[in-house]
């Protein structure tokens, strides 16, 4: 088959290197001029390193990133609430890793070895011909195929002509930024405050992968001042991270967003990644979805024995898993804004119990449409 993809993020190169691995031919259309290699750091759950794995076939893939072991929540004057093992829970899986993103959007585009990528030009509409799909774009030219893939990430384009739909505002907003792992943090490791969340996790020997959030009606400018202050009576261990930050650092601003539950009846146009399913960051997970659509998409396309539609094999098979994990991030985000006390209390008593429960179905058989 011959696929056109939009978008060369991490769900458009995951796609291309799926289907090439599957025998079929990709262009990819990217609307910004080059690579995208910006915007701090990613962490990688087992589930996604286990997709990541099948796409990059790197031996061993720990090598891409820090190897993260341990998960530890603290309070905001440094009170550790909650700490459990990644490595025990993930071990029948995959590893937890944490990476600058650009290397892992480096290391996917270092395996394609058939798949064009135009960069410089977007996928601007779409329509379907007696014989395939055509894809017309930004310049006016136009390309033929038998299946366009959306992976043009949150605010698409193609899902907003073909459905209307548009993200909506989550009411928090974040910085991400990377630094100098001057308190040698080891773990994944997050300070709560009262609406406030603190993180930080090793990207390397030397770095860290910073973020921060609070509630959008809190923030005035998203200024790297105002984040100083919001979080000045964050102690140890993260408090020196945000403390040490200068004016050269790099810092992205944004308010978060997801994309409300939407049907796409178009034959021909299938969406994955954030286009299809941006929530909130709280279960680490966007990533990883995208890894895995990329990997049940290219196994559906190619499995000839089913006359159903491509469209609604994909829904199927990846339904429940991607609405769960919406459903997941929301809970988790509810718990963050909880009193202080009922947080703690709740992580302190129930922590394991609550992460087992959000992640476990996740460990399950990918092309296993309950999981
Ligand atoms: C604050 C924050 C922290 C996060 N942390 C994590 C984490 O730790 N772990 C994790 O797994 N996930 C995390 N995520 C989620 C993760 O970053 C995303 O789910 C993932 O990057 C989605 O990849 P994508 O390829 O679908 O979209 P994108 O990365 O947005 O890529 C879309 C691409 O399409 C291009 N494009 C757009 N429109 C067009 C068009 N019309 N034609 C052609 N090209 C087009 C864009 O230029 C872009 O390159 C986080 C998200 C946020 C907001």
């Amino acid at each position: 088959m011959k696929i056109i993809i939009a978008g060369a993020g991490i769900a458009g190169l995951a796609a291309a290197k799926a289907m090439e691995i599957k025998g079929h031919q990709c262009e990819i259309y990217e609307q910004s001029r080059g690579p995208r290699l910006t915007g701090a750091g990613i962490f990688l759950l087992g589930n996604a390193t286990r997709a990541l794995n099948r796409l990059v076939e790197l031996e061993p893939i720990e090598g891409l990133g820090r190897q993260i072991r341990e998960q530890r929540i603290f309070s905001s004057d440094g009170k550790l609430i909650h700490a459990m093992s990644a490595d025990d829970f993930w071990m029948d899986c995959g590893p937890c890793l944490a990476m600058p993103r650009s290397v892992l959007i480096q290391s996917l585009l270092s395996c394609l070895k058939h798949t064009k990528i135009t960069y410089g030009k977007a996928v601007v509409d779409f329509h379907r011909t007696p014989t395939g799909v055509l894809a017309l774009m930004s310049d006016g030219s136009s390309e033929e195929g038998d299946l366009v893939v959306a992976a043009d990430g949150v605010n698409s384009w193609l899902r907003r002509i073909t459905s209307g739909c548009r993200p909506r505002p989550l009411g928090i907003s974040c910085w991400r930024t990377v630094t100098e792992n001057v308190a040698d943090i080891s773990a994944w490791t997050a300070m709560l405050g009262r609406g406030r969340t603190l993180l930080a996790i090793p990207i390397t020997a030397d770095k860290a992968y910073l973020y921060a959030d609070c509630r959008t009606s809190e923030v005035k400018n998203g200024a790297a001042q105002e984040l100083k202050d919001m979080f000045r009576d964050f102690g140890a261990p993260l408090g020196c991270l945000l403390a040490q930050l200068d004016r050269s650092a790099e810092i992205h601003f944004g308010a978060l967003e997801e994309v409300p539950d939407f049907r796409n009846f178009e034959e021909g146009l299938v969406f994955i990644g954030d286009a299809a399913h941006a929530c909130s960051p709280s279960m680490a997970q966007g990533a990883g979805m995208a890894l895995e659509d990329a990997l049940v998409l290219a196994e559906i396309v190619s499995d000839t024995s089913s006359r159903e539609p491509i469209l609604r094999r994909f829904s199927q098979q990846r339904q429940q898993r991607v609405a769960w994990v919406r459903q997941q991030a929301r809970a988790r985000d509810m718990l963050r804004g909880l009193s202080p006390i009922v947080r703690d209390f709740t992580l302190k008593h129930l922590g394991d119990r609550l992460y087992n429960r959000s992640y476990r179905l996740l460990k399950g058989n990918l092309m296993d449409g309950t999981f």
